[in-house]
């Protein structure tokens, strides 16, 4: 088996090939190390190995973790990319540098409440549904933009920008990849402060390329890196 140092340095190449090809600058794309159901040990390997992000999707799973003794002087920036349910933000609030998969704007408003309850600033990502799949979190295309305007002026948090999780299908993933960026661009023209609305969440292990060519500021990969779950 190859070692997740050897991964990590193998998919940075990828990254950077992609972005050769799509006229890109390689710092525009973050490389988020998805850990779940892989342990401390693996974890603090890849962060040996030069890796700071990671993206975990349990909570509790997350928890543990981020209290292991392994990664304490680890200086590691934690993304949450799982699905959150509203009672579970209060225990991850401080800890993450990124939410991604906030679904519904009664999940947002709890972020909100948490975070000023808490004095603390958090940034967050919205999901959306674009493959259409019922079996995908995420608001659907049709519905965000005029559901998000009532995000804009919640206080302590900051929309960033949209994530989405592709069909399995290469081709169609792509056609979903620049929808999300079409959503973004529109998102943007309505955005009170459209600077800070600039991230793109796409891409994993079997279509992060397309992803980048398609705009993708940070792919989330777990399976190129750690190995099958
Ligand atoms: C598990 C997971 C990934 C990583 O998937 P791989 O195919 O293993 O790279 C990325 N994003 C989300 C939301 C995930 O749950």
């Amino acid at each position: 088996m190859e070692s997740i140092a050897s991964n990590i340095g193998a998919i940075r190449e990828q990254i950077n090939s992609a972005c050769i090809e799509a006229g890109r600058d390689p710092a525009g794309v973050r490389l988020i190390a998805v850990s779940k159901t892989k342990n401390a040990a693996l974890v603090r390997e890849a962060f040996d190995a030069g890796q700071i992000e990671f993206g975990e999707s349990y909570v509790q799973e997350f928890l543990d973790k981020y209290d292991d003794p392994l990664l304490e002087q680890c200086p590691i920036e934690w993304h949450f990319i799982g699905h959150l349910q509203s009672n579970k933000v209060r225990s991850i609030i401080g800890k993450v540098s990124l939410i991604h998969g906030i679904d519904k704007l009664s999940t947002a408003e709890e972020l909100s409440k948490r975070a000023l309850q808490h004095n603390l600033h958090l940034d967050y990502l919205l999901e959306v549904n674009t493959s259409g799949e019922a079996s995908k979190y995420g608001i659907s295309p049709d519905d965000l933009l005029s559901e998000a305007p009532s995000l804009f002026h919640l206080p302590n948090i900051t929309l960033r920008g949209l994530m989405t999780i592709a069909s399995y299908n290469r081709v169609a993933a792509r056609e979903e990849f620049r929808q999300l960026r079409t959503l973004l661009e529109s998102l943007r023209t309505i955005a009170p402060d459209p600077s800070r609305l600039t991230e793109l969440s796409m891409g994993m292990s079997g279509d992060f390329e397309e992803a980048i060519q398609e705009g993708a500021t940070m792919i989330r990969v777990g399976s190129a890196i750690f190995g099958w779950r």
